[in-house]
């Protein structure tokens, strides 16, 4: 193992499945560390040491899904339902542009009713039009997270000026979704909507809850062998945190520190296997620990998605128990975050879209240049 280790350099580009759980189950420190330094290499050599940041707007918890793990599940009554208005959307996307963020994400729950729909593909056209300076000559980069939706759909955001989309796969085992899901929600239908996505022209980003019920290595190393045969862009994975109102809270995981590192683990794996595509360090991270998003650009990640939105809407937005309400918006905690990643060795993005290298190369070969 340690041998896969030591020469997964950049002449590694095939991992089979069995490698890639043999990786993910590495417990020793010293196994962990080389992973997490092999890890560290690829992200430096693949995508440079640049991080770039997303600001995240998750501007409605209006939700029609029921998945059995999530905390704004249309069952749950205790939430206080919220969707902010095209005005405070656009003056948090400013207030990103203006710190040089480069891009934003806007995320909800799920709706596919035609008036959310023109509201997004509102939104989307707005916050590119009002976010052009000459420091963003194209406005904002949108990363869409609306969950899944039709083909035409897809197309009106795109056409409005969404030009990548994350949607998570959850889990690449059917068994395992039929487990978290209610019947009416299908990974037939989210491999579908991937598809669209894909064929649309969007940069995709994929992703999967780790250490969920029931999951296990070899699942997740089905999972970041899914990833490259979905030839994905992106990664926005975090550890599964129960919610106390979710039927899965009732099922036991393992312990959080242990989810936290199976995360981590995670992370380095896919930079291994993937090399060169964009990978979020997630809130969820920062939930198990408070330098967790930290630790996760430590093992391979290169995006972080500070949450714009105001304390007050995000305390809506609790998809698991004790995610952060930080004022992340604060110069102060800014400053400590930016710092933190320059005591890493790495920089950070400004005023660019920071697509990844994969999209970039993809876009290339489109356009038939050699
Ligand atoms: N509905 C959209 C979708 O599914 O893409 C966007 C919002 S959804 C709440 C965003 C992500 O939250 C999901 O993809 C899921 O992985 C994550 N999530 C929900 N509940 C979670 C939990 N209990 N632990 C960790 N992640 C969770």
């Amino acid at each position: 193992m340690r041998s896969l280790i030591q020469t997964s350099g950049a002449s590694i580009t095939n991992f089979s499945t069995a490698q890639i759980r043999s990786l993910l189950e590495l417990t020793g420190p010293k196994e962990i560390e080389a992973l997490r330094r092999e890890a560290h290499w690829a992200t430096l050599l693949h995508c440079g040491i640049t991080v770039f940041f997303r600001g995240i707007i998750e501007f409605s918890n209006i939700c029609t899904c029921d998945c059995c793990y999530c905390g704004i599940r249309r069952s749950n009554r205790d939430v206080v339902r919220y969707q902010l208005a095209k005005a405070q959307i656009l003056r948090q996307a400013k207030w990103c542009a203006e710190r040089g963020f480069g891009s934003v994400v806007l995320q909800s729950g799920e709706r596919r009713d035609a008036r959310f729909v023109d509201f997004v593909t509102d939104v989307v056209r707005t916050v590119k039009k009002e976010t052009r300076c000459s420091l963003l000559p194209d406005g904002l980069g949108i990363t869409l997270c609306v969950g899944e939706q039709s083909r035409e759909t897809y197309a009106r955001f795109f056409e409005a000026g969404a030009h990548r989309y994350l949607l998570r796969i959850e889990t690449s085992s059917p068994r395992l979704f039929r487990r978290w899901h209610p019947a009416d929600q299908t990974f037939e239908q989210r491999h579908r909507c991937l598809s669209h996505l894909r064929s649309i022209g969007y940069q995709v980003g994929n992703g999967v809850m780790i250490g969920a019920p029931w999951q296990t290595s070899a699942d997740l190393a089905d999972d970041v062998a899914f990833f490259k045969e979905m030839d994905v862009d992106m990664i926005g994975m975090g550890p599964y945190i129960p919610h106390h109102a979710a039927p899965l809270a009732n099922v036991d995981v393992e312990p959080p520190a242990v989810r936290l590192q199976r995360a981590l683990s995670t992370i380095a794996v896919v930079r291994l296997v993937l090399r060169d595509v964009n990978i979020a360090a997630t809130t969820a991270l920062q939930t198990l620990s408070p330098l967790g998003r930290e630790r996760g650009l430590d093992f391979g990640a290169n995006v972080i998605m500070p949450q714009v939105t105001s304390p007050d809407f995000r305390k809506q937005y609790t998809l698991y128990d004790a995610k952060p309400c930080d004022n992340e918006t604060d110069p102060g905690f800014q400053n400590t975050l930016e710092k933190r990643i320059r005591n890493l060795g790495r920089e950070v993005g400004r005023n660019r879209w920071g697509d990844s290298p994969h999209a970039r190369v993809r876009q290339v070969r489109l356009r038939g240049v050699a």
